[in-house]
């Protein structure tokens, strides 16, 4: 017997009766003596209607409110689930944040998780019950109901495993593992058994978004065993053959996994380019232009700067799209007078593109032939960063697919 955490993504959520499929193949856990803690998202669909309908009234929402809002998809969910549960007798209690409480900081739309209480969890598992709380949300020091970010509910579970020292945390969604890229852009990808943790979680940032980066460096931190599988085969499959199945994230490298150079491709659009033009070449300029950024509380990626030219230069970098207005309005606003800057170019139309693997630090070509393969394509490359285990390119975005499937091919990712 042990203790396991659940969790089961929107389109696992997705409908009545796919909850009720979720709720059979907990009862199939709890009936195996395990205790159950349970962590869904919203429905399917549910947060960006949630999130539409606030901007509806309010277009740049208040962050506050938009939490208030946003965070009652899951707190339906919870109720649904526990009733679920019931109906197929076994008794389940259902949990909003505030209520367990899942402490948060106070960053609305984006906050960070600092602690959980297990006092009232631990009495209702003692008791035989499962326990269902709400992905994606908690509660800050004041009381206010925080989200977690988009996809947050993977965090919720995996936060949940470790202050619990769950013996696992068990991530459904709606493919069954981690690939090495999204199989709906390659319908080729593979499925790899095991991932190492620091793969995946580079492959999480740099926008692999089948696990939020949070979860992953939860699960690194306090070492939570966590497995990537499918909610949607037959509820009622064998636990054994259900237990091993999907992707589970190593802290070993194992020695046949070194043989792969490349575990996968990730990628995302959700980056815009800013350009500072003609900038005084001297010291000091990268602060002068970034700090006002990271006091905006604005997370800046990529970083370019061009030797300068007659003591100018061009300052670039990428931040997520989300903050590019409010990015560009800190710049047009006292930065560029301050700096004496040319102008300020901004470009949403871009998308990042990564290799990622652990077998790059033993191997050398990886970045000859991703800049290889794009030239062929005749991709151009904007922007570049690389670190031990992974070389990332900016492009732009409309050539994004192209590039993932040439990569693909080029690096022998395919199913054999
Ligand atoms: P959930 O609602 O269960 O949290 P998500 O949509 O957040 O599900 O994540 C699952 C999706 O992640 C998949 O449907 C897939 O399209 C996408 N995805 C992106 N990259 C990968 C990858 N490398 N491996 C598997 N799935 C991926
Ligand atoms: N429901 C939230 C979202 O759509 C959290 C999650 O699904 O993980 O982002
Ligand atoms: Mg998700």
């Amino acid at each position: 017997m042990a203790l396991i955490v659940h969790k089961y993504g929107g389109t696992s959520m997705g409908s009545t009766e796919r909850i009720r499929n979720v709720a059979r193949r907990v009862a199939k856990w709890h009936a195996a003596g395990h205790q159950m803690v349970v962590v869904p998202s919203a429905m399917s669909g549910e947060t960006n209607r949630l999130i539409a309908l606030a901007k509806e009234i309010q277009p740049q929402p208040d962050g506050r409110e938009l939490d208030m809002i946003a965070a009652t998809g899951e707190q339906v969910s919870v109720g649904l689930l526990a009733m679920a549960l019931k109906a197929q007798g076994v008794d389940a209690v259902s949990y909003a944040g505030w209520q367990v409480p899942v402490r948060t900081d106070d960053a609305y739309t984006k906050a960070r998780i600092e602690s959980i209480d297990d006092t009232r969890v631990r009495v209702d598992l003692a008791a035989g019950k499962v326990v269902v709380i709400t992905g994606f949300q908690g509660v800050d020091a004041e009381g206010n109901i925080t989200t977690l970010g988009r996809g947050g509910s993977d965090t919720s579970a995996v936060a949940v495993a470790a202050a619990l020292r769950a013996e696992e945390c068990l991530i459904y969604t709606d493919v069954d593992g981690v690939y090495t890229t999204d199989p709906r852009i390659v319908p080729e990808a593979r499925r790899l058994p095991g991932i190492t943790f620091e793969e995946m979680l580079e492959m999480a940032s740099l926008g692999s978004k089948v696990l939020q980066i949070r979860s992953v460096e939860f699960a690194g931190k306090y070492k939570v065993k966590t497995r990537v599988l499918s909610s949607l085969t037959p509820p009622d499959i064998p636990l054994a053959e259900e237990a091993v199945s999907g992707t589970l994230i190593t802290f070993e490298e194992d020695k046949s996994m070194e043989q792969a150079v490349i575990s996968g491709i990730a990628f995302n659009r959700d980056e815009a380019k800013i350009t500072v033009l003609n900038v005084p070449d001297r010291p000091g300029i990268a602060y002068q232009i970034l700090g006002p950024v990271a006091d905006a509380n604005i997370d800046v990626d990529m970083i370019i700067q061009n030797t300068g030219n007659q003591g100018l230069t061009d300052f670039s970098f990428t931040v997520h799209r989300n903050e590019y207005q409010k990015a560009i309005e800190v710049l047009e606003g006292k930065v560029k007078s301050g700096i004496q800057a040319g102008a300020i170019q901004g470009d949403p139309k871009i998308a990042k593109v990564s290799v990622v693997g652990i077998g790059m630090r033993s191997h050398v070509g990886i970045a000859s032939l991703m800049f290889r393969t794009l030239s062929e394509e005749g991709i151009n490359i904007q922007m570049i960063s690389t670190s031990e285990i992974k070389i990332s390119v900016v492009i732009e975005d409309k050539y994004m697919e192209l590039a993932v499937r040439a990569l693909h091919k080029a690096f022998g990712l395919e199913q054999a």
